[in-house]
């Protein structure tokens, strides 16, 4: 061999212009390494599906003639990845690297050395080919620790790529954003309607096996089949299995929570995100198929595309430049000043909260929740009691199937904890009981009493909400978005104002008890 070619486990990406033609020169390696293992825990499901998608996108590869060398757990011991790529090129004398761009800053740094530590080796990195935004053109949009509004961006990518848009300026349907249109509470009647979700069956015994006996820490538990997709025709089924059933409800039931169905972890949320992630599929052919099912359906209305096209032109692009550009600034920012340590039930979901139990619950078992869960249900609780983010942060980059931290950091330090002062959210997503209550049904069965603040059977979130905002009341008084919610604080007399901090006070000091 003549060239070595790196392959992570989320690259894998078949239309890759590398597997354009074989070439008996060009050694592919992918790797189960356990430093990639290992620099958080990580759910069960998120590392057998990612080394099922790296044993399965080799075995495609060598399927259409291409040399790969695939290394278990077993072949990498302890080896880092630098030590992996050296060792390969010295046992088959090569003299040239080859890479595909990482996404995450801890991988890019690792390349950086290996450019640096090895003057015999020619290594050279190309683009990976995947997002729709050209990694060199990020500068001209974002700006390092700056406020940049995903809105901004997002139109702005709708005119350049021509998507969803009638002539060059027009947005179709005369309207950027149909948010408004895209916050409804399931009701009752609406459960019986959810589809079962498409859930794959893989056999993953032998992983299970290799995992454990290496010992690699895990948290949440798996079934003996796994229902994540790891190829790209289980992605390409998983999105046709969207816009035929989920697409109609998507927007509308977006923000939505329940837990009184089978399939209240999935609702009418794609769960692409792993296969998008690992670029078992591109962002390019989900917009497209899913603006071909609306074009073709009438029961999909401009609503729910445009909030699904949203989400994956508009905030998966955004958050990958904000994370560029402020990387690596931006894991060290905690503009709150948040200390407290992540409560023990973030890792068993024993809580009496059912809005917390229910999404922890859910994350345990199936290493998913869908954004409001992520965002309003765990991030609100950790920023409302001052959880250290550099914690928050391992939990949502662990337990979530499609957690990178390109993605997982801006979402989480960013958005829901606030952590960067405002770069990403135009005002902290705080929120009382009474967001819970108004959209999921959690509340209904819960210990606590969501109308209640200050009584010792009072929602926790009702006093901690009214402690953060007037504890950071002189950062957020003068937010426009924000800033009138002060009159209702202000209205209270002091006996009340006391007996809601009071509470709140008690709330934090008996944390691990809520
Ligand atoms: P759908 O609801 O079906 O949305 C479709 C697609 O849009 C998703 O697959 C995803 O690719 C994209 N998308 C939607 N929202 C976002 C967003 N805010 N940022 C980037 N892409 C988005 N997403 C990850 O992929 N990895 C993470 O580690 C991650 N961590 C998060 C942490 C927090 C605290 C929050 C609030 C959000 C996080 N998200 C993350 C974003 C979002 O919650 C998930 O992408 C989504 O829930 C995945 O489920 P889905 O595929 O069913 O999404």
């Amino acid at each position: 061999y003549h060239t070595l070619r790196f392959i992570l486990g989320d690259q894998l990406n078949a239309a890759h212009s590398w597997f354009k033609q074989q070439d008996q020169g060009v050694l592919y390696v992918i790797a189960e390494l356990h430093p990639e293992a290992t620099y958080v825990t990580h759910h069960i499901q998120k590392l057998c599906t990612f080394f099922l998608a790296m044993e399965r996108f080799a075995s495609a590869l060598k399927e259409n003639g291409h040399d790969v060398c695939y290394l278990t757990l077993d072949d990498t011991q302890n080896q880092s990845l630098e030590e992996v790529i050296l060792s390969l090129a010295k046992q088959h004398n090569i003299d040239r690297i080859e890479l595909q761009r990482p996404d995450e800053y801890r991988v890019l740094q690792q390349y950086h050395a290996l450019i640096t530590d090895t003057a015999k080796l020619t290594v050279s990195m190309v683009d990976s080919e995947h997002f729709l935004l050209p990694f060199h053109e990020i500068p001209d949009f974002f700006q390092a620790k700056h406020t940049v509004r995903m809105e901004h961006f997002y139109r702005k990518m709708r005119q350049r790529f021509n998507i969803l848009m009638t002539g060059d300026r027009e947005p179709e349907g005369g309207q950027w954003n149909y948010d408004n249109a895209n916050r409804n509470k399931l009701k009752t009647k609406d459960l019986a309607d959810i589809p079962a979700p498409l859930c794959f069956q893989h056999d993953v015994a032998h992983l299970l096996e290799r995992i454990q006996r290496h010992e690699i820490p895990f948290l949440g538990k798996i079934d003996s089949r796994l229902l994540w997709p790891v190829t790209s025709q289980d992605a390409l089924n998983l999105l046709d299995f969207f816009c035929k059933h989920l697409l109609p409800n998507f927007g509308r039931f977006q923000d939505a929570m329940t837990n009184q169905t089978p399939h209240s972890w999935s609702l009418y949320h794609s769960r692409l995100s792993f296969a998008l992630n690992a670029k078992l599929i591109s962002p390019k052919h989900v917009i497209k198929a899913a603006i071909t099912a609306y074009q073709e359906n009438d029961t999909i209305d401009i609503a729910q595309i445009e909030g699904f096209v949203r989400q994956i032109l508009g905030w998966r692009e955004y958050v990958r430049g904000m994370y560029w550009i402020n990387m690596p600034d931006y894991q060290e920012q905690n503009a709150l000043q948040a200390q407290r340590n992540l409560p023990n039930y973030f890792w068993h979901g024993q809580t009496k909260m059912k809005c917390l139990a229910s999404a922890i619950g859910q994350s345990l078992d199936y290493a998913y929740a869908h954004h409001i869960q992520r965002l309003m249900v765990t991030g609100n609780f950790c920023m409302l009691t001052e959880i250290e983010p550099q914690q928050v942060d391992e939990w949502y980059l662990g337990i979530y199937v499609d957690a990178l931290e390109w993605v997982e950091l801006p979402n989480t330090r960013g958005m829901s904890q606030f952590a960067d002062g405002g770069w990403i959210a135009s005002k902290p997503y705080a929120a009382s009981g009474s967001y819970m209550q108004k959209m999921s049904d959690y509340c209904s069965d819960c210990h606590y009493k969501v109308k209640e603040k200050t009584s010792e059977e009072s929602c926790p979130l009702n006093s901690l909400y009214w402690r953060f905002m007037v504890k950071h009341r002189e950062r957020l008084a003068t937010n426009p978005r924000i800033g009138m919610i002060y009159g209702n604080w202000d209205k209270q007399n002091d006996a009340q104002k006391h007996a809601v901090l009071h509470r709140a006070e008690w709330c934090l000091k008996n944390i691990e008890a809520l």
